[in-house]
């Protein structure tokens, strides 16, 4: 799997500073030099050759839509690096500071200036759940949505039965129940936060008690021992790494103990000689103690993903059926909906959350909500949640589909020389990601390209730098383009990049 981190992503442009001036030479200018500084045109004279060329040249789109004073700073940026090479003493191509060449410097980068610095990407990597990349792609029906709420007022919290003032918690926790079976739910801004809330309401300044083998690190930094502290509770750790008993919890119970909490491993397994406590087994502990159980169930799904063929995974509605108390999950992973912390429990702690004051501060907007109710709405119809939700779609595709798809890429790949590029169909392992089923290959299609006008970084570099970019991975000497997280509509825009980097590649050989 390509691991993707900040560095992958095409370099940031730089701020929108004034260039620094150039070193003072210490030794004055050769001749040569001096003559060449003399060659580079001034700003105002390039602004004149793009206005001109803005009239009847076709690429001066960018020109045309930049502002003013971006214009002018990027041409004085472009001119004052070359001054820095003569200076520098590097060896310039006089042809380089003609009009034509200089004209096309300022026009890419003024391009690159314009282009949005988040924005859509081709994800061929098979990740489903992919962090880096977004994670969860939205279901169309949340295009409208989102739409009307961003250009009309809503009754985000406003009541309409009553004329008064309404909570944006109510519209969508009736939902909730009713899908799930809660006596009632809240939603905050991630389940890193719902965690955190939750946490500090119940148990802040009291004991939590925590099996070792739960004490997870979830990705950037989510580490369930810096939440306890973070949250005024204090940690009690219980068992061992890989076996912890029910014995272990009862022992440590005391009278400031606050309550029991389960964390789900998400990313990691451990194997082996290992033993865990059933909720059920910790809730009927808890009960006769008067605690509650809290779990984080991370990514939380309701639907039973081992009826489509996948890993058995608790869903939402099991875990509350089997008596926890207070439930949490992320509503971008395996719910396929955009970020946010769902909290689901027992009316009377859910009261208690509510009411904390942290709650304001970690308060989800309403595009969330929009997106969140939309979502929820699908799920409704099983059926029609697989078939609309993204995520849901991407994990219960079939292998044959994901083939299918690979096939038509390759159809569309078709005018590539041979002598440019090798192109083959492989199985490979998709991944559900998002810390879900870590342990969970999914049998996928990719296209592996084998290119022979490049190298594999240099296709690999040249695909992220695309004006939408794709990102696939290098594995056994080719590259992969796994299909299973390509959508359908994505695949002319995915041939024609590679088209495009590959022939004009050939076309230079
Ligand atoms: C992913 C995860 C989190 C963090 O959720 P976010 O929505 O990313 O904040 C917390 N706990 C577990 C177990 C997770 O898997």
């Amino acid at each position: 799997m390509t691991k993707l981190s900040s560095s992958t992503f095409p370099a940031v442009p730089p701020p929108l500073l004034p260039s620094p001036r150039p070193p003072s030479a210490s030794t004055p200018p050769a001749g040569e030099s001096r003559a060449l500084l003399r060659t580079i045109p001034k700003v105002d004279e390039v602004l004149l050759w793009l206005n001109a060329a803005g009239s009847h040249s076709g690429r001066v789109g960018a020109a045309k839509a930049a502002p003013t004073l971006l214009i002018r700073r990027v041409v004085r940026e472009v001119l004052e690096e070359y001054r820095r090479r003569i200076l520098a003493g590097r060896s310039l191509d006089p042809e380089e500071l003609g009009r034509e060449r200089l004209l096309a410097q300022c026009q890419a980068r003024l391009a690159t200036r314009l282009c949005p610095n988040l924005r859509p990407l081709i994800n061929a990597t098979g990740v489903v759940i992919h962090t880096n990349l977004g994670r969860s792609r939205l279901p169309e029906a949340t295009a409208a949505s989102l739409t009307a709420v961003a250009l009309h007022y809503s009754n985000l919290e406003f009541d309409l039965a009553t004329g008064k003032r309404g909570s944006r918690y109510s519209l969508v926790e009736d939902l909730l129940i009713e899908l799930t079976g809660a006596e009632a739910a809240l939603v905050v801004n991630n389940n890193a936060a719902a965690v955190l809330l939750v946490v500090q309401t119940l148990a802040a300044g009291r004991e939590v008690i925590v099996s070792r083998g739960q004490l997870v690190e979830i990705g950037d930094s989510f580490r369930i021992p810096d939440v306890m502290t973070r949250s005024g509770a204090h940690l009690v750790e219980v068992g061992t790494t890989n076996r912890t008993h029910l014995g272990d919890y009862e022992r440590a119970i005391g009278d400031q103990t606050a309550l029991l909490l389960k964390v789900h491993a998400s990313n990691y397994r451990i194997s082996g000689f290992t033993s865990e406590v059933a909720v059920a087994e910790l809730v009927a502990l808890a009960a006769r103690y008067q605690l509650p159980v809290v779990e984080d169930l991370g990514s939380g799904s309701l639907v039973d993903f081992s009826r489509y063929g996948l890993a058995k995974e608790p869903t939402v509605q099991e875990a509350l059926k089997a008596g926890v108390d207070v439930l949490t999950f992320s509503g971008d992973k395996l719910l396929g909906g955009p970020q946010a912390g769902l909290i689901l429990g027992r009316a009377s702690f859910i009261e208690q959350i509510k009411q904390n004051p942290l709650n304001r501060a970690l308060r989800i907007d309403k595009f969330t909500l929009a997106a969140l109710e939309t979502v929820l709405r699908l799920y409704f119809d099983e059926e029609q949640a697989c078939r609309e939700i993204p995520t849901l779609r991407m994990l219960t595709s079939s292998y044959d589909e994901i083939r299918h798809r690979a096939k038509r890429l390759r159809r569309r790949l078709k005018e590539l020389p041979p002598a440019c590029c090798t192109l083959e169909l492989v199985c490979v392992n998709s991944m559900v990601g998002g810390g879900a089923l870590p342990e969970m290959p999914l049998p996928s299609c990719a296209l592996a390209l084998l290119p022979r006008v490049m190298s594999l970084n240099q296709l690999e570099k040249a695909l992220r730098a695309a004006p939408v970019p794709v990102i696939g991975r290098i594995e056994d000497g080719r590259f992969l383009l796994d299909l299973r997280t390509v959508a359908d509509q994505e695949l002319p825009e995915l041939a024609a990049t590679l088209v495009t980097i590959l022939t004009s590649e050939f076309r230079q050989v």
